[in-house]
């Protein structure tokens, strides 16, 4: 099983392809990254005390899948689509599992509608604010072949965030 190890990080070239979108003849598939994809969450919030959500390229597998575990629930977003953006914007520091140590200031919108498909193929069209907005905009962008770092909102939009289990000397 893939985790924490097997996070692609940040300058390797399968983090700025465009992935593609997966088929119901994938399913043994899907079910093998989101095992996956669970256990790499598990992981690195046991050496960074952050994660909510993971995008399938960030474990090298090049296809159009979410999955996202906030509050003990997991949500699969298959070949999601955002499909309204507000024009209202908010600022914050981002951070990616593939560049861990990093912060970006940047911009996302307040608001979106994402359409997506779940495990059984149904489709299903959410409204996110806040949190969950720029959280999935993030994720969405890396299907995209967009790490937060290019979405910086000028040249000193970088912070270092140490690692809480670093040891101290
Ligand atoms: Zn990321």
């Amino acid at each position: 099983m893939k985790g924490l190890a097997d996070i692609v990080l940040l300058g390797d070239e399968r983090l700025y392809q465009k992935c593609i979108p997966l088929t119901p003849t994938d399913d043994v598939l899907i079910e093998q990254m989101i095992r996956d994809m669970h256990n790499t969450i598990l992981e690195f919030r046991a050496r960074y005390q952050a994660g909510r959500a993971i995008a399938a390229p960030q474990l090298g597998y090049m296809k159009r899948l979410i999955y996202m575990f906030v509050d003990g629930k997991s949500t699969v977003f298959i070949n999601p689509e955002i499909i309204y953006r507000s024009e209202e914007m908010m600022e914050l520091w981002d951070d990616c599992m593939s560049l861990p140590n990093l912060l970006v200031r940047l911009q996302r919108h307040q608001t979106i509608q994402i359409r997506f498909f779940d495990l059984h193929w149904q489709e299903h069209t959410w409204e996110l604010t806040d949190g969950l907005s720029e959280l999935l905009q993030h994720e969405y962008d890396h299907l995209d072949g967009i790490l937060c770092t290019m979405r910086a909102l000028d040249s000193q939009a970088f912070r270092w965030k140490p690692t809480p289990t670093d040891p101290l000397e």
